[in-house]
């Protein structure tokens, strides 16, 4: 173990100044059984595995994340699977280690996403403690969460996720809301937005689609997937619902990106950033592959304690995986007037063919263009304001002082009384 601080290493030309590593402390294996996980397949990918990170691994994965990033601001994040299997003193040892490495000119910020089922009133101190930023995966109400949420032996898991958020609020730890969005519930948005807004005090939420090959490369999709035009009025009924009352209370990370894209800032979501390459999963044996979404043989970039992940990163083959997205668009998108936000978004959804025949059209498109086009009023709004040098949430007041026979502040034309948007 290192007893000083660790400098940045040289970087080659193509690395990215920074990037994100999603580290999988356990692989894909998990305590529950949610019917539509992708990580459980993943097993296949190291038959006869115990899954568990060595401290070998670990040592070179926050040693290099931390002499990788050319900022000061450096996150180590851990997914899953579940990564609270790896058990507390796994963290405590990383932390530790982290903080050696940092040394006082770095500042480290530690994510885990977790089902929550795992949490005890020993792991919620410790997250408090290091100020961990915790995600917690959890559908919407009971009934909604427990369709697909389920054990592995098919037990519902809604009550054992909210005794972990309960004991995560009491110890002061802050944590955000993963929503995955599909078929059982796509149709109720704004009750699964309050749901989290009012009942649970959520204060960040990210919602994140569901679509699932009903197997591996084919273009069919599952039942559960979501529903391209229910996507699009499930985003654009949460905006309606949070432009109204929530701007600078509650954060969403998908109308945050939104806004990003309106304003001209970098995409703050890689889904809607024009190029992908710069977020990498890695597994517990130390091998990093080009995304989270693609940990498959034909996107491992190569092994951390063989290669420096920096060097990885900087590979004609994660540059040329991360430009792919932007060159592989097809004409409608490359023509399409909400490009600017959406960008295709995931290459891992683009599993339809266009009107005019060419591969690549996002499965959601339907959805985005609906939603990107319906914001669009709004978001002009909140840029004035910010370029004004106020804050978007003055949008709020806007609304609340239209009259209900004045023009909506949307800009649909409508008159307010008539108008949703
Ligand atoms: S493949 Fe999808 S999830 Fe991965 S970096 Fe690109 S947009 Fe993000
Ligand atoms: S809305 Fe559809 S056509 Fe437009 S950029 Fe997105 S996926 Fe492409």
């Amino acid at each position: 173990m290192t007893s000083a601080p660790v400098l940045p290493v040289d970087r080659p030309a193509t690395a990215p100044r920074s990037f994100h590593v999603l580290a999988k402390p356990s692989g894909p294996i998990c305590n529950l059984d949610c019917s539509y996980c992708f990580f459980l397949e993943k097993e296949a990918l190291y038959p006869g595995d115990r899954f568990r990170m060595t401290d070998d691994v670990l040592h070179a994965y926050i040693r290099q994340v931390i002499e990788s990033q050319a900022a000061p601001e450096v996150t180590i994040a851990w997914q899953g699977g579940e990564p609270t299997l790896m058990g507390l003193d796994f963290f405590r040892r990383a932390v530790a280690y982290a903080e050696e490495c940092g040394g006082p000119h770095r500042t480290l910020h530690h994510t885990i996403q977790t089902n929550g089922t795992l949490l005890t009133d020993e792991w919620c101190a410790f997250l408090r403690e290091k100020q961990f930023l915790v995600g917690i995966s959890i559908d919407g109400p009971e009934l909604l969460h427990d369709v697909y949420r389920v054990d592995k032996q098919g037990r519902p898991t809604y009550e054992r996720v909210k005794v972990g958020l309960d004991r995560l609020t009491r110890a002061g730890v802050e944590w955000n809301v993963l929503c995955t969005v599909h078929a059982a519930n796509q149709a109720l948005p704004v009750e699964v937005y309050r749901f989290f807004r009012d009942e649970l005090g959520a204060k960040f939420v990210q919602f994140i689609p569901i679509v699932e090959r009903v197997t591996e490369g084919s273009d069919e999709l599952t039942d559960r997937s979501v529903n391209p035009a229910a996507w699009g009025e499930f985003l654009t009924a949460v905006f309606d619902e949070w432009v109204r009352h929530d701007v600078g209370e509650v954060f969403v990370q998908m109308f945050d990106a939104a806004l990003a894209s309106w304003y001209g800032a970098p995409a703050a979501l890689c889904i809607f950033a024009e190029t992908c390459g710069n977020a990498v999963a890695l597994e517990h044996n130390g091998d990093l592959y080009s995304c989270d979404h693609f940990v498959d043989p034909a996107h491992l970039l190569g092994n951390i304690t063989e290669t420096h992940m920096v060097e990885l990163m900087a590979s004609p083959q994660q540059r040329a995986f991360g430009n792919a997205k932007r060159d592989t668009l097809p004409t409608q998108c490359r023509e399409c007037p909400v490009l600017f936000a959406c960008r295709g978004e995931c290459p891992k959804n683009r599993v339809r063919v266009t009107a005019a025949g060419e591969p690549g059209l996002n499965e959601l498109c339907e959805g985005y263009l609906h939603f990107f086009t319906h914001i669009d009023g709004v978001m002009r709004l909140m840029v004035d304001a910010l370029a004004r040098g106020g804050h978007a949430g003055e949008v709020v007041e806007t609304f609340a002082s239209a009259g209900r026979n004045d023009p909506c502040p949307c800009g649909s034309g409508r008159k307010a009384k008539h108008c949703h948007g």
